[in-house]
């Protein structure tokens, strides 16, 4: 393609909105552009990149077995009541009436609608696996839209969906598409990783992310640095046992202590002149309408999904202030266990921790030497956040390291969640009606764009992994002399016939701004044609990534440069 014939709008200025790189290069180097929050248009080179992404995805997809369908994107509120999601699934799920008054949803995924598909032609257990999968905009009402393509509110998706006889099965082919994920990722040149994550309340038991690893992520993971056990730290193990309580049977009875007007954590340990460490954390939750505590050391973090699973509720949030009034008769910030009324449940270093302090359930009063199973009892879990340097939770032997990372996939087992509501159902070798066993696995496709992008660019602009790239090579004019020209058109058609695809600067402008742009825009290889080729026959040959810079002859650059791209190309086939 010639630049001077593409819609390449670059900028020179971000704007103002965009925080993170990604968002930030995608718009000035003309890739993307906003229409509404968290909606956007891709222009030419982002349609590349997204078309590079789709063909890997289809490549290794259809070559595990799975096959490609293309679900409608409005679906019908009654199949969204069947399976219950219509009620429960709030304010992301957009909905919307058509003219004679019947309710939609626009797909933000399509459970229901596979369900639907396959309930209907799918009855005997000879008929079994299936694995579809689809690649569709989905719409999401995302409350905070941000950082571009990386949480949009419109945005394209990967979605597969698999059917099984039972759950060995299913589980099965959960680690085919692990692979075959590992695969995709790894073509696409992405340095992540994949971990275990939270089942959230979607049900079922089994899930990984794929995190592409980048400090602007959203998601927190850790990995630990002796065995291969990596998680989000929503879902990452501690330990399970309880240590060593200290001796507490000289300390005295507790008793209380006037701290007026402090109440946070940091503020509590300096009017006493302690460590946060040994002040008691009291927070109270509403679990499913019903008031409950959680305690913690004063220096960790209570890992809400944790918290979630132990109690087995489907809605927990924080109690609010009025709540908190309520139901420890204080002001917020003087909340304890001692004497209060509902359950509790401790982290497993509380037991550890021996004599405290603790809010008193009385405004402006701690308690001090506070001892677990002396003066209040709570059941005992793993309740914190994981953090970088605690003992990880699967070896017991190493530490964990933290990550930010960008969940760019997910494979998730799903049981039965939809098929027996859904009534999705066959029929087994004894003639049984059966629920069909389910698993569900998505790609962000546009996301995987952003997250390439943060793991990917400097100062100057992107600097595409060769698989992705919208182009493999940028080919640079430097000088208007009509031989520049011709060399360059020689070089672009040689490049072309090779199988490479090539963008021709053939613009009238200076090549400081020539080569500004290609910067930005990131194409792995630039060739430059200038006056000396005139006179000596040499065209520059350089990369993006600054690993290679150098001259090579006129009759030789297509051939040399074709191959360092298939190389790279093919590199990434066999390593994945
Ligand atoms: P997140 O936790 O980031 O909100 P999710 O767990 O809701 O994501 P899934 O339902 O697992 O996401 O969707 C499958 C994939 O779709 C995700 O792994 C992610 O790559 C992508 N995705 C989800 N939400 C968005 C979004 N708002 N914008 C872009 N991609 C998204
Ligand atoms: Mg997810």
């Amino acid at each position: 393609m010639r630049f001077s014939q593409m819609l390449i709008p670059t900028l020179k200025e971000a704007p103002s909105d965009a925080r993170v790189p990604s968002h930030v290069l995608l718009v000035r180097a003309g890739y993307i552009r906003q229409v509404a929050a968290g909606i956007f248009s891709l222009l030419p080179l982002g349609m590349r990149v997204v078309h590079r992404i789709e063909r890997i995805v289809r490549q290794e997809l259809n070559r595990a077995g799975a096959m490609e369908v293309l679900l409608p994107m409005v679906h019908p509120a009654p199949l969204w009541q069947e399976s219950g999601r219509w009620q429960v699934y709030g304010p992301q799920l957009l909905r919307l009436r058509d003219r004679k008054e019947f309710e939609f949803a626009l797909a933000p995924t399509a459970e229901e609608a596979i369900v639907a598909l396959v309930r209907d032609d799918v009855r005997s257990y000879r008929r079994l696996p299936l694995n579809l999968y689809q690649i569709q905009d989905k719409f999401r009402d995302e409350d905070r839209p941000r950082a571009g393509l990386m949480r949009g509110r419109e945005f394209i998706m990967k979605d597969g969906y698999s059917f099984h006889v039972d759950e060995e099965d299913a589980r099965r082919e959960y680690q085919n598409m692990y692979d075959t994920y590992t695969r995709i990722f790894r073509r696409c040149g992405l340095d992540f990783r994949a971990v275990e994550a939270d089942t959230g309340n979607i049900g079922g038991s089994l899930s990984h992310e794929f995190q592409v690893l980048a400090d602007t992520g959203e998601d927190s993971i850790v990995s630990c640095d002796a065995c291969d056990y990596a998680a989000n730290v929503e879902k990452a193990v501690l330990r399970r046992q309880v240590g060593e309580p200290p001796d507490t049977s000289a300390t005295p009875p507790c008793s209380p202590v006037h701290t007026p007007g402090v109440g946070r954590i940091e503020e509590v340990a300096a009017f006493l002149q302690t460590e946060p460490q040994r002040l008691l954390k009291t927070l109270l939750y509403i679990a499913d309408g019903k008031p409950v505590a959680a305690l913690l050391r004063g220096d960790r973090q209570l890992n809400e999904a944790k918290f979630r699973t132990l109690l087995g509720a489907s809605q927990l949030d924080p109690a609010s202030d009025a709540q908190v009034r309520q139901l420890s008769g204080a002001e917020v910030g003087f909340a304890g266990p001692v004497g209060l009324a509902v359950p509790l449940y401790a982290d497993l270093e509380v037991v550890e921790m021996g004599p405290a302090f603790c809010g008193a359930n009385r405004t402006d009063y701690h308690l001090q030497d506070v001892v677990f199973g002396r003066d209040y009892q709570a059941q005992v879990a793993d309740l914190r956040v994981a953090a970088a340097g605690d003992p990880c939770g699967r070896c017991e032997r190493g530490r964990y390291r933290h990550h930010r990372g960008i969940e760019v996939g997910h494979v998730f087992f799903l049981g039965t969640r939809y098929s027996e509501p859904m009534r999705c159902e066959f029929l087994d070798r004894e003639g049984r009606l059966r629920p069909m066993v389910m698993g569900c696995y998505g790609i962000g496709i546009t996301r995987v764009v952003a997250a390439a992008v943060e793991q990917n660019h400097d100062e100057h602009g992107i600097r595409w992994p060769m698989a992705l790239a919208p182009f493999h090579v940028i080919l640079v004019t430097a000088g208007l002399e009509p031989g520049i020209g011709e060399m360059a058109r020689r070089i672009y058609d040689d490049l072309q016939v090779r199988g490479v695809d090539v963008l021709y600067d053939d613009r009238d402008e200076r090549p400081g701004v020539k080569f500004k742009d290609a910067d930005l825009i990131g194409i792995p290889v630039r060739i430059t044609v200038g006056r000396k080729a005139l006179s000596d026959g040499m065209v520059e040959v350089r990369r993006r990534d600054g690993k290679l810079d150098t001259r090579v002859p006129l009759q030789e650059v297509a051939s040399v440069v074709s191959s360092m791209v298939q190389r790279e190309l093919e590199m990434g086939v066999a390593g994945a």
